[in-house]
């Protein structure tokens, strides 16, 4: 399998390549050149069905063993015995709990693997790198519990001071591993942002010290979230409709994914919070910029949803050179498609609502009163907006993107009750944080990354 750009000027590659490239270097996503399929697949664990899915993304750079060796270690850190169990609601709308890995978000799913395909082709190619990023909550801790074993990977986390929940900095401060180091930034998330951007963007520094980055673009990401889209459909059949509470678009252009390869997907419904730069497209064809605005679902508080870039490309019919021309204005200028673009891609597959923060605690209330159960509220967000999308007859599948424990203010003010954090991070809090505190300062943080890097 080869991979091409949305943006249609990099060069072409095979998977170990794009994975360790992450962004394509004409600023574009990579992409397979077509889309397999796969037949139905009714037996096996969750890392046996992963092994399946990903074997002809990886083509001949990794052999299927491997693949499937690299699958079993990725999974086994999960805490429940089916990976992403399927959990009931009201009749006809289900739940999959994405949140059982070793930092309750559903991030874990992609970045446990990825970290075990970066150890993988590091070692076969005798090199090391230092992923450098910048996180908001949820994936710098994923991102580090993927790679704190990896003897070939250096991490280094920027976040910003003050900013992130006590949880989220816990799962990250309080990893004792060589080769992982967390900065808190005196600055915003913005801040944090710009700092890696120009750490990348500094040509000598970042081939020097081989920085590589591991954000929700990177394909090998997208590639583990399709896998659990056959789950859902081998477990409940098909078709089903499926809600996907939505940031920047990856998981649920996984789902769409899913459905090209074959799974009896009906509908994708995106579900955003009031940062509804997706919703706002889909009622108008058109997307433009606003700022961004903070909710209780902070995961999917984006102001551009980065893997959309994926769809667009598809729905101009693989023509690089447009999706460029587009993406380039986008910033000043916004975004549409013509109507027949709308109604070949979108209309038939894709719906989408929001909810606003008063929606989300009382779907919270709701479902703790009704089912006992308490969710978090990018979870909530979804099963909102399922709701208003439910149909007799079709099977409504909600995805359950965090743990409750991780969000515990909204949980709490909406129920009364806070959620306890599970078993191996009840003793979180009582653990030491290792964590340097560094100013808002390019060549601060350039001269810590390259102490590390060494
Ligand atoms: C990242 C995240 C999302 C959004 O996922 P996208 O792939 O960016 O659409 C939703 N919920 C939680 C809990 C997340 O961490």
């Amino acid at each position: 399998m080869k991979y091409v750009s949305t943006r249609g000027s990099a060069p072409v590659l095979g998977f170990a390549d794009v994975v360790l490239a992450g962004l394509a270097n004409d600023g574009g996503l990579y992409v397979p050149e077509t889309w397999p399929t796969l037949g139905t697949v009714t037996t096996g664990s969750y890392a046996e069905l992963a092994a399946s899915v990903f074997v002809p993304y990886v083509g001949a750079d990794i052999d299927n063993d491997t693949m499937l060796r690299l699958c079993n270690t990725a999974y086994s850190t999960f805490r429940h015995p089916d990976v992403v169990p399927i959990v009931p609601l009201e009749s006809g709308h289900h739940l999959m709990e994405l949140f059982h890995g070793p930092t309750l978000a559903f991030k874990d799913v992609a970045l446990q693997l990825l970290g075990q395909l970066f150890d993988h082709i590091l070692t076969q190619r005798n090199e090391k790198v230092t992923i450098v990023g910048a996180t908001s909550g949820d994936t710098g801790s994923a991102a580090i519990d993927g790679v704190k074993n990896c003897a070939n990977i250096n991490i280094i986390i920027l976040y910003p001071h003050g900013r992130v929940s006590d949880v989220q900095r816990k799962q990250m401060t309080t990893v004792d591993s060589p080769n992982v180091r967390t900065v808190a930034i005196d600055g915003t998330f913005d801040d944090c942002q710009d700092l890696v951007k120009a750490m990348f963007n500094d040509a000598p520094f970042r081939e020097k010290h081989n920085l590589s980055a591991v954000n929700s673009i990177n394909w090998a990401r997208v590639m583990a979230q399709v896998v659990y889209y056959f789950e859902a459909t081998r477990k409940m059949g098909g078709p089903i409709d499926v809600t996907v509470p939505t940031g920047n678009f990856g998981n649920v252009l996984s789902g769409w994914i899913a459905k090209q390869m074959g799974a009896p997907i009906r509908r994708l419904i995106v579900a955003s919070n009031e940062n509804d730069i997706l919703t706002r497209f889909f009622d108008s064809q058109s997307m433009a910029i606003t700022g961004v605005h903070p909710t209780l679902s902070p995961s999917m508080d984006i102001q551009v949803s980065s893997n959309f870039e994926r769809l667009l490309f598809e729905m101009n019919d693989r023509d690089g050179a447009v999706t460029a021309e587009q993406l380039t204005r986008f910033r000043d200028k916004g975004l549409s498609v013509e109507p027949d673009q709308y109604e070949q891609w979108i209309a038939p597959t894709f719906r989408a609502s929001r909810a606003t923060d008063h929606d989300t605690l009382a779907t919270i209330r709701s479902v703790y009163e009704d089912f006992d159960m308490l969710i978090d509220p990018h979870t909530a967000v979804g099963v909102k907006v399922a709701r208003e999308f439910a149909e007799e007859g079709i099977p409504m599948l909600t995805m359950a993107t965090a743990h409750p424990a991780k969000f515990p203010d909204a949980v709490e003010r909406a129920t009364g009750v806070r959620p306890g954090l599970p078993e191996h991070l009840s003793n979180l809090f009582d653990l030491p944080e290792f964590t340097v505190q560094l100013p808002n300062d390019l060549a601060t943080v350039e001269a810590f990354v390259a102490a590390q890097a060494k």
